[in-house]
């Protein structure tokens, strides 16, 4: 039936008025997958044997007229970086192989509290460290939209599944964009909450104050829906905040007008392709259309992002992965003659070239003598930063910059080229140092038909007014809501 091809929300609506059954859902997705994965890979593993027998029970229940939990049915897609009890997770890296977790991860037990299925584990760039999903050890994810292209990352599998129909939400990470660049790059909605607001209890640690779990969905109320079921207070990780969650499903129906946004003039620089920057300026129009106030402002610190990122990511990073020595998890080297042997040869046979970059990177940062002189450094920049956000949004409900200054690049294209590879998140970076939520969400395509993403960045734990604000903008856009051709068949009608 192609139920895949429906919004959660829509499909949600069917399994309650007993229109179609949660195997039916579960079936539809299956068959997706099996008939485009294999091109686009997003899929590390899947987890159907479950999914089906998840499915089953919640029909019994459809069937006893119970209660339903808010995700009833609805098909999820989890990023291989958040621990699932029972089934490998691998971090996208060859260390983790085998690794099959003992424990769910905060943010997989209120899903499956929910009602939600999780479908299989998705691809990603080794340790969540890039922008394209070739990091990984287990081959790069395709673009839907474009096979020749990179889905973005390091969430690409995430966003890949999502935008070919084969899951309806999936989680992703974003440590500097790696929720909002592949939702961008794949034409999906993405979210990344502020830092504390999700549980991080679970989710692999890269860069431990830049981390935090976000979604990625077809529209604004998916999102919206997933967000008030993974959001919230955790005893189990000390960094989430105690407070209390929105009904992000009511905000987003109150409108816009009178919003104040202001635009960052050190985001329009050279570098950003013309057709994004048209695209946001169409946008931006329509926000002034819908009563919002538009002026330009100034972050003055955004050209210390990157290289202030680079250092604390990598510092954190390298201080991390020390724990996977051979001993623990995953996989350990054949061959070796005492424990410095077993340690050194694991580690070498185990990371991949770019983990091995950000270790050395990282530990150099660390190292005695250099420490004030980088990390520390970086961490008074990372200040100056945060505050330049503290200041505009003293005056603005919220900032609107492009989600990245290009569309989908093709594979291989910057593999050889790391400092370029790093440029395409540089919209990203400096709202994961300041701790805020943004969102990213579709405002067009480029003439080859490659999506665009924009970017709403909001005041911290204020996710209701950039949900509000893209909700606002995706029911009154004229963009047209396309599919990716590879898996366009009719399916919506016939399911309704
Ligand atoms: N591309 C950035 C990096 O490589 C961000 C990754 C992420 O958000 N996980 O670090």
């Amino acid at each position: 039936m192609n139920l895949n091809r429906l919004t959660a929300h829509e499909v949600i609506n069917l399994i309650k008025k007993k229109k179609v059954t949660v195997l039916e859902v579960i079936q539809d997705i299956y068959n997706q997958i099996d008939k485009f994965d294999h091109i686009i890979k997003a899929f590390l593993i899947l987890n159907r044997k479950e999914a089906l027998q998840q499915a089953k029970e919640i029909d019994l229940k459809v069937k006893n007229e119970e209660e339903l939990p808010p995700l009833a049915g609805v098909a999820v897609a989890i990023k291989d970086i958040i621990t699932t009890k029972g089934l490998e997770t691998t971090c996208g890296s060859k260390i983790l192989k085998g690794f099959i977790p003992p424990y769910n991860a905060t943010v997989i037990n209120k899903l499956k509290e929910a009602g939600a299925i999780i479908i299989g584990k998705t691809n990603m760039d080794e340790f969540a460290m890039g922008s394209s999903t070739e990091n990984s050890a287990f081959g790069p994810t395709c673009n839907p939209w474009d096979l020749e292209r990179v889905p973005g990352g390091s969430s690409g599998g995430s966003a890949a599944a999502v935008a070919a129909d084969e899951a309806f939400i999936a989680l992703g990470t974003d440590t500097g964009g790696s929720v909002r660049q592949p939702a961008s790059f794949c034409g999906m909605v993405g979210l990344k909450p502020t830092y504390g607001r999700v549980s991080r209890y679970g989710l692999v640690a890269y860069a431990s104050s830049l981390d935090q779990i976000g979604t990625i969905a077809k529209d604004v109320t998916d999102c919206a829906l997933m967000m008030k079921v993974i959001c919230g207070h955790d005893h189990k990780d000390s960094t989430s905040a105690n407070l209390e969650v929105p009904d992000y499903l009511k905000s987003c129906q109150e409108g816009i007008e009178g919003l104040k946004i202001g635009v960052p003039q050190e985001y329009f620089i050279a570098g950003i392709d013309p057709e994004v920057k048209d695209a946001i300026d169409k946008a931006l129009k329509l926000f002034e259309k819908l009563g919002a106030k538009i002026e330009e402002v100034s972050l003055p610190h955004t050209e210390y992002s990157l290289p202030t990122y680079y250092l604390i990511a990598t510092a954190e990073a390298s201080s991390n992965l020390a724990r996977y020595d051979g001993v623990q998890y995953g996989y350990r080297t054949e061959d070796y003659e005492d424990l410095s042997s077993m340690y050194k040869r694991t580690r070498s046979e185990g990371f991949g070239q770019e983990v091995k970059r950000r270790i050395m990177l990282g530990t150099y940062a660390l190292s005695s003598g250099y420490y004030d002189a980088y990390y520390l450094k970086a961490q008074k920049v990372r200040t100056l930063i945060k505050e330049d956000f503290d200041q505009a949004f003293s005056k603005y409900d919220i900032l609107i910059t492009p989600t990245s200054p290009t569309p989908a690049f093709k594979l291989k294209e910057k593999v050889a080229d790391p400092l370029t590879m790093y440029l395409s998140d540089i919209y990203t970076i400096p709202i994961n140092l300041a701790g805020i939520p943004a969102i990213s969400l579709n405002c067009g395509y480029n003439k080859n038909n490659l999506p665009l993403g924009l970017q709403i960045i909001g005041k911290p734990f204020d996710e209701e007014t950039i949900l509000r604000a893209a909700y606002n903008f995706e029911q009154h856009s004229e963009v047209e809501k396309k599919k990716p051709e590879i898996c366009s068949t009719k399916g919506k009608e016939e399911a309704e």
